[in-house]
């Protein structure tokens, strides 16, 4: 079974074209809704953190006070380091859980992950698809999604991997930068290549 990495920075596209394969029937799994998932009130991860920070780690509901743990990580490159190395073995031992379902009648499952390149989840895949638009796109397309202000958007691209970065790690390049029939027929094509590639 192969794995497929799909990546982009915020605002590319990737909730949008990761739907567009599953439409294909296709198996996938969002890094993103893994790393929350990991640390959901019960969890031994969020026994460990509020062990580690206390428990004005936590919100009165007992959930992960997610605002206040990237401040202090933000903060402090020390607890960075000490957070990333509980959660990434955890949240990789999940995504390979997740990457492999009981039936797939395809040869490949998809890994859609902001992070992809940016931390070790790219050793989990096959084949690196990147989908792209040109930045004042994603700054567009963010703010009308979001309520964030032009200047939080800008921020959080400029802590991403920049474009070319990305670009030129890509096997494939899906460009969203056009109207959705055309990037729908893009995936299409594209899918059938993976099936007779990894089939
Ligand atoms: P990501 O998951 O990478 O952050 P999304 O898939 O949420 O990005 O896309 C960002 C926004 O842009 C969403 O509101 C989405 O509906 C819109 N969008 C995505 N692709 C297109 C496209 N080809 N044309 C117009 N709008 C798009």
């Amino acid at each position: 079974m192969a794995i497929v990495g799909l990546t982009g920075g915020i605002g590319s596209g990737k909730s949008t074209v990761v739907r567009l394969f599953g439409d294909l029937g296709v198996h996938w799994v969002d890094a993103d809704d893994v790393a929350r998932e990991v640390v959901e009130p019960g969890t031994p991860a969020l026994r460990t953190i509020a062990d580690h920070f206390g428990q004005a780690i936590l919100t009165t509901g007992g959930a992960l006070d997610r605002a206040r743990l990237r401040q202090i990580v933000f903060e402090d490159p020390q607890e960075r380091a000490w957070l990333e190395a509980l959660l990434h073995p955890i949240i990789r031992d999940e995504l390979i859980r997740q990457l492999n379902p009981e039936q797939n009648r395809l040869p490949y499952v998809l890994l859609v992950s902001p992070l992809l390149l940016e931390t070790d989840q790219h050793q989990l895949v096959d084949r690196i698809v990147v989908i792209d638009v040109p930045v004042d796109t994603q700054i567009e397309r963010t703010m009308a999604r979001d309520t964030n202000s032009r200047d939080q958007v800008e921020r959080i691209i400029a802590a991403q991997m920049p474009r070319e970065q990305r670009l030129a790690k890509a096997d494939d390049v899906i460009d969203n930068n056009r109207p959705p029939e055309e990037v729908e027929r893009n995936v299409r094509e594209l899918h059938e290549r993976f099936v007779v590639d990894f089939g």
